[in-house]
């Protein structure tokens, strides 16, 4: 039996040990008041969800502000800055920082004002009244204020070559953080969107040459995109091409990609030092399905005049699980302050 059973139930005594706000546990026999007594004693006035850039800001804030959150991991302690091994576009740092370094000091910063970590991957929200209600797994958590700050992670091809490679060994899903790396070697983009085009294109700035590879003929783009790209003396196109391997050098680093032509079967290999994949991002939202508002391509959609309120008061969102225009740490940061000031704003209101 479960807390939230106990409680939702008509049991009369809760038997089983029972993990407490401070992580420590209780083994006792509780009446059915004295649950709800203790339960309401586990009410959080902050929660966060993700300690990526977002999540982390938000926690130093609200931990300066002396809210003590509780901030929940999920899968991907640090996010996805921990995935790349070197941030160079992050201010206050000239000589660029190793991603997991820059999100372990983040961590600590938030630490040092208070924040509490706990692993949990949220998987249910509920808004009840001024409320919140989290549930990850048989856990359940309360909070007068959320933020959730999730983030997105990249869709990837799948193909052989290209995890062992990701991010720092020449396969990346960002040409604004990693374009300078590429400095007058030759690079491929992967997809024929609109943010496969951009890329190519930002790519070009650095790169000697680019190849943008697409599966089909022609650009899934917008026209004015797709003209640019197309027309580009430094890009050239690999259309009807399918990705099969990212091809490492001896050291580890990618040397090139093995594509199949898709009429003919036949396969070739484009060299390159640099693999660009820009097939698009897969927020993690699915939790606040039928709760809070989300796009076509799932992102949670804020409220009118604001990019982290929604439309409960109290729940806010901030970071790459709302932006799908700008993804980076710097921006992602900034909405995680925002997020952490509203909430100080909300609560001292209550
Ligand atoms: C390889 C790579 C290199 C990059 N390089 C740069 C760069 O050089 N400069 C730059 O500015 N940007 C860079 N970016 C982009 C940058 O990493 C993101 O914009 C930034 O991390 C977004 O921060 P976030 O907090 O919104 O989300 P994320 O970093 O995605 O963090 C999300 C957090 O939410 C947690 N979470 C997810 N689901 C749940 C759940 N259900 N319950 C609880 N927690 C959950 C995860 O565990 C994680 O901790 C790079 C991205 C990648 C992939």
């Amino acid at each position: 039996m479960t807390l939230r059973s106990a409680l939702e139930g008509n049991h009369v005594s809760f038997p089983k040990v029972l993990e407490n706000k401070t992580g420590g546990t209780i083994v006792t026999r509780f009446s059915k008041q004295q649950i709800i007594t203790l339960y309401q004693i586990t009410m959080e006035d902050v929660i966060i969800l993700g300690t990526g850039c977002a999540g982390l800001t938000a926690a130093i804030y609200t931990g300066r502000a002396q809210l003590n959150p509780l901030v929940l991991e999920g899968t991907q302690p640090g996010g996805q800055l921990t995935t790349t091994s070197e941030v160079e576009n992050f201010p206050g740092f000239p000589e660029g920082i190793d991603g997991y370094t820059m999100m372990d000091n983040l961590r600590k910063q938030a630490a040092k004002f208070g924040a509490r970590y706990e692993h949990a991957k949220v998987d249910k929200i509920e808004v009840d009244g001024a409320v919140k209600k989290l549930y990850a797994g048989e856990k359940v958590y309360e909070a007068k204020t959320v933020i959730v700050a999730t983030g997105a992670r990249p869709r990837l091809t799948g193909v052989p070559g290209e995890q062992e490679m990701f991010g720092g060994k020449g396969v990346t899903t960002c040409a604004t953080c990693d374009g300078a790396f590429y400095r007058d070697m030759e690079v491929v983009v992967v997809g024929g969107g609109d943010s496969a085009a951009e890329e190519a294109l930002f790519l070009t700035r650095f790169a000697s040459k680019v190849t943008l590879i697409h599966r089909r003929d022609s650009l899934r783009a917008s026209q004015i995109m797709a003209d640019r790209a197309t027309s580009h003396p430094k890009i050239e196109m690999a259309w009807n091409s399918l990705p099969q391997e990212i091809l490492a050098d001896e050291k580890g680093f990618t040397r090139g990609i093995r594509v199949k032509d898709a009429n003919t079967g036949e396969e070739r290999e484009i060299a390159c030092k640099g693999a660009f994949i820009a097939i698009g991002h897969i927020p993690n939202t699915d939790f606040v399905e039928g709760v809070l508002e989300r796009d076509g391509d799932g992102y949670i959609v804020p409220s009118a005049g604001s990019q982290v309120k929604t439309k409960y008061e109290g729940f806010f969102a901030a970071g790459d699980c709302v932006d799908h225009v700008y993804r980076q740490a710097i921006t992602a940061a900034g909405m995680g302050c925002q997020a952490a000031i509203e909430a100080e704003r909300y609560l001292a209101e209550l």
